[in-house]
């Protein structure tokens, strides 16, 4: 699937810039911010577009190379007018259940230790972009957590930098299993807030709940805790939502939602229009 999604986009050659913790010491997690030069002048991405990092191998299960995506965070573009790209990557480690075995994630470990100055080979981007609407008076409905995000740090630097302001209201809810994993929000680096002065936008935090902090992140109760707000701008006909992160978001939201319509159907049926408006997008993994 990773080879059908990356044949016919092209690759490019990147230097890494800087990789750097983006949590906090101490944290459960761990999730690095890695700042990529992309050798090509051409290479054009929208918000809630993914790369592809191409990990070279031999490799422990025989592939010859071993490709993962990862959400564009932030893009500048250098002076001799090469891009260069953000992206968020967590450390992974799965447990096999059968040998008790600790494996860590061939791409997520790669790029998490790549040391500065290294080249890298990237091929993309992949995926649709998260269209940002025309009108500025649209309500815009952002939910990802963990990595998820990354893409909205993109999104939120459009349109309050590039567009020069938003007019709708602006609501991103964001989490993590502790502020300590809390990313572009925490003591290191907190970009998010720089947004927080615009009278449009607020940012709502969903922590897992404590003592269970292997949870995950209490996302249906930031809903519920804003459930007039966030019912409201879903049934306004000018809002768009915006999903990023773990798969698990999506079953997480469809049955809170479900509650604050009434039953799954009359949730599906808004769920559907939005879908049929192009007013419902999402990034998920
Ligand atoms: C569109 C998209 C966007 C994404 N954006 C982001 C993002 O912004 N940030 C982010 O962190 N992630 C993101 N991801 C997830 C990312 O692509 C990777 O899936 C993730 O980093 C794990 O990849 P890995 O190579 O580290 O793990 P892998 O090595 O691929 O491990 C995955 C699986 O392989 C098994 N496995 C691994 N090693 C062994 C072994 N030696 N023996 C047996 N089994 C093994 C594991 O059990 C596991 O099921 C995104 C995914 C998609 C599809």
């Amino acid at each position: 699937m990773v080879d059908e999604l990356t044949s016919g986009t092209q690759r490019h050659q990147a230097r890494l810039r800087s990789n750097k913790p983006l949590t906090a010491p101490g944290a459960a997690e761990e999730i690095r911010e890695l700042v990529l030069e992309v050798s090509d002048p051409d290479f054009h991405f929208g918000p809630g577009q993914s790369i592809a990092v191409v990990v070279p191998g031999p490799h422990e299960l025989g592939h010859a190379e071993h490709v993962r995506f990862y959400n564009i965070a932030d893009v500048h573009v250098l002076r001799d007018g090469n891009p260069e790209v953000a992206i968020c990557v967590r450390r992974c480690e799965y447990l096999d259940e059968y040998s008790g075995e600790r494996y860590e994630g061939v791409a997520s470990k790669y790029l998490c230790e790549l040391p500065e100055g290294a080249e890298v080979t990237l091929a993309g981007p992949v995926g649709l972009a998260f269209e940002v609407p025309e009108d500025r008076s649209a309500n815009l409905l952002l939910i990802g957590l963990g990595t998820g995000i990354a893409p909205f740090r993109a999104f939120l630097r459009h349109i309050y930098r590039n567009l020069g302001g938003w007019e709708g209201q602006v609501r991103l809810f964001h989490g993590a299993k502790t502020g300590l994993e809390l990313v572009y929000m925490n003591d290191h680096q907190n970009d998010i807030a720089e947004y927080l002065d615009e009278a449009t936008f607020r940012a709502i935090e969903a922590l897992s709940p404590r003592p269970q902090w292997d949870e995950p992140p209490a996302l249906d109760e930031a809903l519920k805790a804003h459930e007039e707000e966030v019912w409201r701008l879903l049934q306004a006909p000018n809002t768009w939502v915006y999903v990023a992160g773990i798969a698990d978001v999506r079953k997480m939201l469809d049955r809170v939602l479900a509650e604050f319509a009434g039953s799954a159907e009359s949730w599906a049926r808004r769920k559907a229009e939005l879908v049929a408006g192009g007013r419902w997008a999402e990034v998920v993994y």
